[in-house]
């Protein structure tokens, strides 16, 4: 029988231990008013020298058997494409069902891929943007059932959040990516590979911008803004997107960058193997009053706090949400409620593809990761460039981006899925040629946006639970035909660029069928769900990401967001504005308690 353990009172409970957690941690217990905040964390405390040291590389319990994912056993999602279908639960992290979502201080940024970039100004309104330019005849044309909500802030609003972040986290690249016009990351461009050369020249010639593509893995030695020393990267390949963790700690996750702050400040207490399921409120105040959550053993911890945080990614913060009775559920057919509203996922749909080869005259070395060593280029995504002339409407583009380093995805990878398609000789041999000189395969492919509609939603499966017993969530999504046609339009944008770079035997796959495959595993990046704005009718959060209704209650992530980008789909650099404005709001709550913002 499980003991009941209830702890004294603190100001802020923050509930997952990522990027998200971690920022709100070291912002709130290190703020000066010396605020006792307490940190839970359903996984361990992944440590890179006694974790992921080179004596320990071990792939087959990495990439197969993900033993450093969220176990599915305890909690998941089911998934379905519309709502005529029965959800189907996500059982495996492999075979394509799933993308190794983050346990553990540190969260998914233990395995990202580090790729960075900030939105640009016009990601914050597309919708408005998208109706003053082009009109709404142009929106529904290329979104119908369109959802798309502006962000309550502007880009100008998140600049100081930006840049504070990014002295934190220690990025690496240059002053030149155009969303930066008054930074400089803190840490120089990882070195530029051959294709990426081929890439700056073609693309200068032609007359389109280009830089080296942030990165969230330290090019060099650094100590950030907390005064935590980070190592720099040691480019032997190792790491890789989804799946393998840093064994120097370059690669910038909260294990490394935030966590060990707060705990040297003395006032943050972390509770790892603490897995939140309630988050309990009073009816008569309406504010939340104690988390409850179960330590390793199956005992349950009850800790009040005056306010919560809710950091635990993507569909589980709706779920928490939802089990707990806060936030109104949307039903997409009334289109009534926002819990669970406006989700997207802007990665993953197919894209139109081209393959050739590249003579670079040199071998490619297996180095770093995180789109190290490559170039990009956002001429051709988001607003910049005149979409009244494509052939049919979409919202957004796709950002080019050419020479990373061959490791990124893995050049000692098994693969994916771990399939006869990544393993034996045929993919030995496919790996080999990666880095050798004559056979420099070349891959154009581009992913537009997904959009937010009214058919597509969060809510809590009524047919599956957890292990403990309470509903999974349940996603009802699909892909919208706007990264269909977006990724279709773009061969006619990027061909130019890639022929110029000397790239021969240029062969184009097929057109991609907007709409015309389906959504089957859960996404890395998906907006919406939670969304902030500036009605409690379409979001769950005012622009300091704290709950309409529930004012102690503040939640922050991607799934916070109204859209994603079409300049930078890996999430975590623009997500963190959520977590700085959530802390933000969190000071000023603990200082003049209640709603932050009238509507
Ligand atoms: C394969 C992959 C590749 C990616 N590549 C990139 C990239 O190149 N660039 C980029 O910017 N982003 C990338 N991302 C996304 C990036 O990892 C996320 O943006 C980032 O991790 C989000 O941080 P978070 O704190 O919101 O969530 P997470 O990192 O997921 O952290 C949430 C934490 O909450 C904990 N938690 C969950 N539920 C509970 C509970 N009930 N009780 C207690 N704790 C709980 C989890 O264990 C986890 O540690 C990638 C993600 C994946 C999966």
């Amino acid at each position: 029988m499980s003991t009941v353990i209830t702890h004294p009172s603190v100001d802020v409970c923050v509930i997952g231990m990522g990027c998200m957690g971690g920022n709100v941690s070291q912002l709130v217990s290190l703020a000066a008013k010396g605020y006792k905040v307490v940190g839970l964390e359903k996984g361990p405390y992944w440590n890179y020298q006694t974790d992921w040291p080179i004596t320990k590389y071990d792939e087959y319990g990495i990439q197969i058997m993900r033993k450093n994912d969220s176990p599915l056993q305890q909690t998941t999602v089911t998934i379905r494409n519309n709502v005529n279908q029965f959800a189907l639960p996500i059982r495996r992290n492999t075979n394509g069902q799933a993308t190794s979502s983050g346990y553990g201080v540190g969260g998914a940024n233990q395995h990202y891929g580090a790729q960075f970039g900030r939105y640009a100004p016009w990601t914050y309104a597309i919708n408005s943007n998208t109706i003053s330019k082009y009109g709404q005849a142009y929106l529904t044309a290329a979104n119908p059932n369109d959802d798309t909500l502006d962000f309550p802030v502007t880009y100008d609003d998140y600049l100081p959040y930006y840049q504070a972040f990014e002295a934190v986290w220690g990025v690496s690249g240059t002053n030149q990516e155009p969303n930066c016009p008054s930074s400089t990351f803190p840490m120089p461009a990882h070195p530029q590979t051959a294709v990426a050369a081929a890439f700056q020249s073609a693309a200068e010639s032609l007359g389109i911008n280009n830089w080296p593509a942030p990165s969230a893995i330290a090019s060099e030695p650094y100590t950030n803004s907390l005064g935590l020393n980070i190592n720099a990267c040691v480019y032997d390949g190792w790491c890789s997107c989804t799946s393998y963790p840093c064994e120097t700690g370059a690669k910038a996750s909260s294990a490394t960058r935030t966590v060990p702050a707060a705990i040297k400040g003395g006032n943050f207490d972390l509770r790892t193997n603490s897995y939140l399921f309630r988050i309990d409120t009073d009816s008569n105040t309406g504010l939340a009053t104690q988390a409850r959550y179960y330590d390793a053993m199956g005992n349950v911890h009850v800790q009040p706090a005056t306010t919560f945080a809710l950091a635990t990614w993507g569909f589980y913060i709706h779920w928490a949400l939802a089990v707990s009775g806060i936030g109104t559920q949307y039903n997409p057919t009334t289109v009534t409620g926002s819990l669970g509203r406006g989700i997207a996922n802007p990665t993953g749909a197919p894209t139109r593809t081209a393959t050739g080869t590249l003579p670079i005259g040199q071998n490619n070395y297996t180095a770093g990761n995180g789109q190290g060593g490559s170039y990009t280029t956002y001429d051709f995504a988001d607003d910049n460039f005149d979409h009244s002339k494509v052939s049919a409407p979409y919202l957004g583009g796709t950002r080019i981006q050419y020479g990373a380093y061959p490791s990124s995805p893995g050049l000692i990878a098994l693969g994916a899925a771990g399939s006869a398609a990544n393993v034996g000789a045929a993919y030995k041999a496919s790996v080999y040629h990666k880095t050798q000189a004559t056979k420099q395969t070349i891959s154009a492919a581009s992913g537009g946006m997904d959009l937010p509609q009214t058919n597509k939603y969060i809510d809590l499966d009524p047919h599956y639970y957890d292990i403990y017993g309470d509903p999974l969530p349940r996603m009802t999504l699909d892909y919208t035909i706007n990264s269909g046609n977006a990724s279709n339009d773009s061969v006619r944008l990027w061909t130019p660029v890639v022929e110029k770079m000397g790239v021969t035997n240029l062969t184009p796959g097929p057109a991609v069928t907007p709409a015309g495959s389906h959504f089957t595993a859960w996404g890395i990046h998906i907006r919406g769900g939670i969304r902030i704005g500036a009605s409690s009718s379409t979001s769950v959060m005012n622009m300091y990401n704290q709950v309409w209704g529930t004012p102690n209650v503040f939640a922050t992530g991607e799934m916070t967001q109204p859209n994603g980008s079409s300049v930078q789909t890996g999430g975590t650099h623009p997500a963190a504005c959520t977590s700085y404005a959530a802390a933000d709001g969190i000071l000023k709550y603990l200082t003049s308690p209640g709603p932050l913002v009238s509507e």
